[in-house]
């Protein structure tokens, strides 16, 4: 079968006419770079002035790439997606909140959005960042200082710390067990990223002995990305559970690179934009290859290689609806794929954040950043828009 994601009347059924005009405001003010960076700097702190910007931000950047404030106002927006066979992977999108109380609270919060998923016919897997449950300096010490994992810990009161950080986890990924709901670990700065990763896999070899119910993110526009995919599938094999993944190309490369050149070490980051397409697609390769004990989630709005996995699905003669096949994009961009993707039978979601408006701030301004023109985003996304609203102009005329 051949996929095109051309097409816009499939790609935008699910959006009124207004509210692709909302959007083409949104983008076309993204386009303007100066506007990005600008409002990525001032937004977090007029937020904290208490100026009533909360108004305009829920009516613009909000309502396009955010579910609704609360768990419950996901609820209409989950049901039309639905409609349009597209799942939903939610996310609880409060970061930066730190201190025992917050972790605590995160993670019942982690276990409500499983319950409330598990009774959902579109909800498979909902996404958590450890960062959402863990401290950020905590997570860099133990990244910078292996010994402290392998239990030789230099102060008890972090050893304790740690064990609260993993039980935490725990209880998260046993709920999810328990109730039948995917969990996805985001990747988040590689600065942190190790004790992340040895967690989920520690969680994996517990929870994903019969099928995957925990998923690691590999972010490969790292260049070490791809043998830690070969690595972590060994070590699947090996302890003889399902690797979960989600792979990723990544969301933090300005960030990464500012970090790697003030600190003086190597980037981590690819050194082209070729070169992390290239290890993406050859990580699909991979994991397609290896479909039998991985699960693998395929989070990209690049269209050359969403349509590669297609591709490879059909030649290994794989069906679109492969249970251990799954594709996500987020909500508010590229729908072109999301939407044909389903079409086509594969299984495809919305990845969904929800949370007050304060709190998803840091996800807002990645998406701000992702979509201004340098990235080449807006052109994309607002062509797709302008041909639907010209479309549907021609049948009223
Ligand atoms: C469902 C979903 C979940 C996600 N979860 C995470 C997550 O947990 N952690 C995370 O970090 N990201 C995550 N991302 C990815 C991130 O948010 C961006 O959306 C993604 O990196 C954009 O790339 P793309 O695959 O859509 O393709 P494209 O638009 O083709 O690629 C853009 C990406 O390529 C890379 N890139 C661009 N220029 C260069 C260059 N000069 N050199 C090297 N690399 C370059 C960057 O990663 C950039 O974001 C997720 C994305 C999706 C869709």
């Amino acid at each position: 079968m051949n996929i095109s994601f051309d097409n816009t009347e499939v790609a935008f059924a699910y959006k009124s006419t207004k509210e692709l005009k909302g959007a083409k405001f949104l983008f076309q003010t993204m386009a303007y770079d100066w506007f990005v960076k600008v409002g990525v700097r001032l937004t977090p702190f007029l937020m904290k002035t208490g100026l009533p910007v909360h108004g305009l931000i829920r009516k613009t950047i909000f309502k396009q790439f955010v579910g609704g404030e609360s768990l419950e106002q996901t609820a209409p927006l989950a049901a039309e997606l639905g409609k349009h066979h597209v799942q939903v992977i939610l996310d609880y999108g409060v970061e930066g909140a730190e201190g025992e109380d917050n972790f605590d609270h995160a993670t019942q919060e982690f276990i409500k959005v499983l319950e409330y998923a598990s009774k959902q016919p579109n909800i498979p897997i909902i996404s958590i960042k450890v960062t959402g449950f863990a401290r950020f300096a905590l997570l860099q010490k133990l990244n910078e200082a292996p010994r402290l994992r392998s239990g030789i810990h230099d102060h008890e009161a972090e050893e304790q710390e740690w064990n609260r950080v993993r039980q935490r986890m725990e209880a998260i990924c046993k709920k999810a067990a328990e109730v039948g709901v995917g969990v996805l670990v985001d990747a988040e700065e590689s600065w942190i990223q190790d004790p992340v990763d040895r967690l989920t896999i520690e969680m994996m070899e517990k929870f994903n002995t019969q099928k995957a119910v925990v998923y690691n993110t590999v972010q490969l526009y790292r260049h070490d990305r791809y043998a830690f995919l070969q690595l972590s599938h060994k070590i699947a094999q090996s302890k003889n559970f399902i690797l979960g993944v989600k792979l990723v190309r990544g969301a933090y490369m300005e960030k990464e690179r500012a970090r790697a050149q003030e600190k003086g070490y190597p980037s981590p980051i690819q050194s082209t934009k070729d070169a992390s397409d290239k290890d993406f697609n050859k990580a699909i390769g991979f994991c397609l290859e290896h479909i039998a004990n991985t699960s693998v989630i395929i989070a990209s709005h690049n269209e050359s290689s969403n349509l590669l996995a297609t591709e490879i699905l059909a030649e290994k003669g794989l069906a679109f609806n492969h249970p251990n096949v799954h594709f996500s994009q987020l909500f508010g961009m590229s729908d072109n794929i999301t939407f044909n993707l389903a079409k086509a039978g594969c299984n495809v979601s919305k990845y969904l954040p929800f949370g007050p408006i304060r709190d998803v701030i840091p996800y807002l301004m990645r998406r701000a950043q992702e979509n201004s023109s340098i990235s080449g985003q807006t052109g994309r996304e607002l062509g797709l828009i302008e041909k639907e609203l010209t479309r549907r102009k021609g049948l009223v005329a």
